[in-house]
């Protein structure tokens, strides 16, 4: 006899399960652009939580250059783009974003997580090894779970666990073929930097390639935004493939990778995420050439991001409230466990402040937290109007 066995009901206790937990997503509605301040669920509020750090989302130039593009040349690019897809348009971007990048080339992809999941899953296979910081991205984990390749993670930030990682691969026989480190530039929980010189200085001793996912640091670190390589003043030779998204900073949505040619035509020979789904819409990449030009063009942008980060930041730190090891725009406010920082975030969201908490999985069970990005259009007035109801909300919970 056939096992007695229900096809879904397994969904609906697992969903339980986490809300018990405090631990399910209930995102809010987004009514109006992404802005400093917009409409969410029937409510005019300061927006806290957005990724769209240099606010060109609804720049006016990047804008424009969407409509116009997709009245030329349509809504759709037609094609995966190693088939029909491949538009001048993108292939400007290619170029325009290495340029800016200063790399010998750059390509573009739909999304920053198929651009990791792409290559990852090709760099490396059996007989590889690949070195990674405890709390990359979920896209890296997942572009590493589908090679052969050997895996060993180190733990955060710390370069000492990583030479020893490094040392003992040494000893394999045989010996590795090839050798990766990959690592987050900014950790996008924390808001922290990885210690990219020491990596690339590891590296170097042990012929092992280093691949950065710099999401969160471009369009905030570097000169004009250029990003965590330039940020530290590293080389195409240090730094091998540096990833990145036109989601957060860039105001649109794609994701690239840039490092040397030879990288470059192994990522179009080899991702499959490049190779089977559709390239983004022409309008897309029109407006991430326009987001380029306008922080080519206009770099006080970025300078106004940190201005306001240092603000807030401050502000809050004279509260008495934990904003962990944050080293960028992105301002954490440690609350401990999930539903603290639930509470933590309803209560703002009651004084016109929207803000999401971020709970396990995304974080350890007992590092919950509600986490604040600054954007360059905040005001100093939205500032304080934030900081005041973090301040009754903290004192309430028992935070500060
Ligand atoms: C957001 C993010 C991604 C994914 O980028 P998308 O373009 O939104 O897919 C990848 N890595 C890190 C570190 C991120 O923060």
């Amino acid at each position: 006899m056939a096992t007695q066995r229900d096809p879904i009901s397994y969904l609906g206790e697992e969903y339980r399960s986490l809300k018990e937990q405090g631990l399910t997503w209930e995102p809010r509605e987004l009514q109006g652009p992404s802005k400093a301040v917009s409409l969410v669920e029937g409510r005019e509020v300061i927006v806290l939580c957005a990724n769209n750090y240099l606010n060109l989302s609804t720049h006016p130039r990047v804008v424009a250059a969407m409509i116009s593009a997709t009245e030329k040349y349509g809504a759709g690019s037609g094609g995966v783009r190693p088939i029909s897809g491949d538009m001048s348009l993108h292939r400007e971007l290619d170029r325009r974003l290495a340029e800016f990048k200063g790399a010998p080339a750059s390509l573009t992809f739909q999304t920053g997580f198929m651009t990791n999941q792409g290559i990852i899953a090709q760099l490396a296979g059996a007989g590889d090894l690949y070195v990674s910081d405890e709390l990359n991205h979920g896209s890296i984990i997942d572009g590493m779970r589908l090679t052969k390749a050997d895996r060993a993670v180190y733990k955060h930030k710390d370069v000492d666990d990583l030479a020893r990682i490094l040392e003992e691969a040494e000893t394999r026989q045989p010996a590795y073929r090839h050798i990766w480190i990959v690592t987050d530039g900014v950790f996008s929980m924390d808001g922290d930097l990885a210690p990219l010189p020491q990596i690339a200085e590891i590296a170097a001793e042990h012929g092992a390639g280093v691949y950065v996912d710099d999401a969160h640091g471009e369009g905030v670190l570097g000169e004009g935004g250029r990003g965590i390589v330039d940020h530290f003043g590293l080389t195409r030779d240090q730094v091998h493939a540096e990833m990145g998204t036109f989601s957060k900073a860039f105001g649109v949505v794609g994701g690239h990778v840039s490092g040397s040619k030879e990288l470059i035509r192994f990522a179009l020979n080899r991702s499959r995420t490049w190779l089977l789904s559709g390239g983004v819409p022409p309008g897309v990449a029109a407006a991430t050439i326009a987001a380029i030009e306008v922080m080519e063009e206009d770099p006080e942008r970025v300078q106004r991001v940190w201005d306001n980060r240092a603000y807030f930041l401050d502000k809050m730190n004279e509260l008495g409230f934990d904003t962990g090891h944050t080293e960028t725009p992105i301002v954490p406010i440690m609350c401990g466990d999930s539903l603290t920082a639930k509470e933590l975030a309803d209560f703002v969201w009651q004084e016109g402040i929207y803000i999401l908490p971020i709970v396990y999985p995304m974080v350890a069970r007992d590092k919950a937290r509600v986490r604040a990005q600054l954007c360059s259009e905040h005001t100093r007035d939205q500032l304080d109007t934030a900081i005041d109801a973090f301040k009754k909300g903290g004192q309430k919970l028992g935070l500060i």
